[in-house]
């Protein structure tokens, strides 16, 4: 449950730190597109500010222009209201006229009578027969009337071909009736070279129309001038809205996407609109917003993977963190539970855990191990061993090892175990940071086969040493009086007349005195060196290193005597009517030679031949052995 619990709570974790870089870089995202958004509103509203600007002084230079012709159309109304049409006035006006210069901004006047045929003009021009009834501010004045200047659509010039714009009023005759029309006329070119002298990019425009829609110049002009824009949504709502405003639209013209400012004029019935075109205007910020856009997503998208790499190790390294638990848990849960000792080691040899078997094993309880050493208590004599283990693991010399060694248990006696170790690593550096050693006690099986080793070596019936082990005994015991320098002396001996005790007694009877020679020659052999040994039916055998023949001669005959003193009744046995023993002596004290151990049974056995010969029960030591071919000198 608890491991559950600390599952979702790394789990969440992940997903928390995943969340934050995600959020992070979408912030880091959203922020520049911000800026960007707004930057791109401040070039936009700069640009908004400057088509005002540029909007309002070509209004007031348009203003400035029909005012001029508005003075122009005053004086002559007020001319022909004052002096009437007559020929004579009108040859006075026709002389003013022909001695007015053609000027720049007002490019001719008209005067019309009301039928529209033409009465004076200050073009030279021959206007007899000439009428302009048909034209729209002819047709305006007649039928409305109010004696405000009017600004008609522009038209071609009768007179001189170009466009123009032309500004009239109507006069009266002195009853109030309509009299006829004073004209002036604007080139339309006059304002196109005006608006050429601004820079509004290369899609940009500055037009110039009557409130009803009707373009009177624009630039650039691409024969736009005369086109009736009436339709356009602009002209549609113009009366709803301010005199003056930043516009955004779609040019009916071009189909370009247009930022502009339109001005409505207060003095005269005239717009006039300023425009830029908002890709010309974007272009510049758009070409640097794109290079930051991309180095801000290039730069998030590297922090974005550097992030996530390192929210997957923080993962990783969580997983790895719980599987380590994990492997704790499973190791002190098998360690806890195990009937063998666990213990793990550190470098330095300290105990750093002890599982609750080495109460068992040892008589300490885990917790008053911990932190000591762990060969403390070891046999002095298998320390070495131990420690030469150990620090070849420690050095990375060997993975695992196995040793069986004595070691102190707290109450009992000293007892056998056997260990298997094994390295343990960092998990994080991958280098060795200890041992695992699990001790199992072996006393039980050690001494078992103490057991079983004397028993290969013991003879059944009389538990003395059996032949198999005398021989080993023999032959190490010859090598070392040879390397020492030492005597080596034998006894062998031979149960007299034993064929008839069996045939008399029986088998059994013999047996058993057997067991009791056995008995005499296991007390007589009182040197922890001497060896009493079976070595053959009724025969016996006495090693006795380090004796010399006056010694030997002793034991043998202490043995004769003890078998004689046990008074075990043989009937057949004709000499003394009880069980006796021949002996044969031999000692070997002369190492210069080249004879091998097998010379000292030889002479033992010659001697023993000898006592038999002798008439038994009797010690005969191989010196005596005298008229015996190639005996052996004691
Ligand atoms: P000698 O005095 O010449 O030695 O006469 P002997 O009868 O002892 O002659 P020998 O050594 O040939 O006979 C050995 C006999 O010892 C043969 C066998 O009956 C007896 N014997 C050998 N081993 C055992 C044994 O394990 N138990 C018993 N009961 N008798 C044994
Ligand atoms: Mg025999
Ligand atoms: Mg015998």
């Amino acid at each position: 449950m608890i491991d559950h619990r600390s599952d979702v709570r790394q789990g969440r974790l992940t997903l928390w730190a995943s969340a934050f870089v995600v959020v992070a870089c979408l912030a880091i995202v959203a922020i520049s597109g911000w800026r960007e958004w707004s930057s791109r509103q401040t070039v936009l509203k700069g640009s908004e500010t400057d088509m005002a600007n540029l909007a309002r002084s070509v209004t007031q230079h348009a203003d400035d222009t029909f005012e001029l012709a508005d003075t122009v159309l005053n004086v002559l109304v007020g001319q022909l209201e004052l002096e009437g049409t007559s020929p004579a006035a009108i040859a006075k006006i026709q002389t003013f006229l022909s001695r007015r210069k053609a000027a720049n901004r007002i490019r001719a006047v008209f005067v019309y009578d009301e039928t529209g045929r033409w009465l004076a003009t200050s073009e030279p021009v021959d206007f007899a027969g000439l009428n302009n009834s048909d034209r729209e501010y002819f047709q305006h004045h007649r039928a409305v009337a109010d004696r405000g200047t009017f600004i008609g659509s522009p038209v071609r010039s009768r007179s001189g071909g170009q466009w123009i714009i032309a500004a009239s009023r109507r006069f009266n005759h002195p009853d109030g009736s309509f009299a006829g029309v004073a004209l002036t006329t604007i080139d339309v070119d006059y304002f196109l070279q005006f608006y050429r002298g601004f820079d509004v990019g290369q899609s940009g425009s500055i037009a110039l129309a009557t409130a009803n829609g009707i373009i009177l110049a624009r630039s650039p002009d691409n024969g736009y001038t005369g086109r009736d824009l009436s339709g356009a949504p602009l002209f549609r709502i113009i009366r709803e809205r301010p005199a003056a405003d930043v516009y955004y639209f779609t040019s009916p013209l071009d189909g370009v996407r247009r930022l502009s400012f339109y001005q409505l004029s207060s003095r005269y019935p005239v717009l006039l609109v300023a425009t830029e075109s908002e890709d010309d205007v974007l272009a510049p910020w758009r070409r640097a917003a794109l290079t930051r856009i991309a180095a801000v997503l290039a730069l998030t998208a590297g922090l974005g993977v550097a992030g996530l790499f390192l929210v997957r190790q923080l993962h990783l390294r969580q997983k790895m963190a719980a599987a380590l638990v994990a492997k704790e848990a499973d190791f002190r849960l098998l360690a806890e539970q195990s009937g063998d000792m666990v213990m793990r080691v550190a470098v330095d040899g300290r105990i750093l855990y002890a599982s609750p078997s080495t109460a068992r094993i040892l008589g300490w309880a885990p917790n008053q191990l911990v932190d000591t050493s762990a060969l403390a208590g070891i046999n002095p004599a298998d320390l070495a061993r131990v420690e030469q283990t150990l620090s070849a693991l420690m050095n990375g010399e060997a993975e695992e090892a196995r040793i069986t060694y004595r070691t102190r248990h707290r109450e009992k006696e000293e007892i056998w175990v056997e260990t298997a170790l094994r390295v343990t690593r960092s998990a994080q550096s991958g280098h060795i940071n200890g041992v695992v050693a699990i001790s199992r006690d072996m006393t039980e099986r050690k001494d078992l086969e103490d057991r079983l080793a004397a028993l290969a070596r013991s003879d059944g019936l009389t538990a003395l040493a059996n032949r198999r082990h005398f021989d080993e005994r023999l032959e190490a015991e010859w090598d070392r009086a040879r390397r020492e320098g030492t005597p080596l002396s034998l006894l062998l001996m031979d149960v007299d007349h034993f064929k008839s005790f069996n045939d008399r007694y029986g088998h059994q009877a013999g047996d058993s005195c057997l067991r009791s020679i056995a008995g005499v020659l296991a007390q007589q052999a009182r040197r922890p060196a001497d060896v009493a040994a079976r070595y053959g039916g009724e025969e016996f055998a006495l090693l006795l290193p380090n004796t010399d023949a006056g010694g030997c001669e002793q034991v043998g005959e202490r043995i004769r005597q003890a078998i004689e003193d046990l008074g075990i009744l043989h009937a057949l046995n004709a000499s003394s009517r009880q069980v006796t023993l021949s002996i044969g002596g031999a000692t070997h004290n002369s190492f210069g030679d080249k004879a091998d151990c097998s010379s000292l049974i030889a002479a033992a056995d010659k001697a023993l031949y000898a006592a038999k010969e002798g008439g038994r029960n009797r010690l005969v030591m191989s010196g005596q052995v005298v008229a015996w071919p190639g005996s052996i000198r004691a």
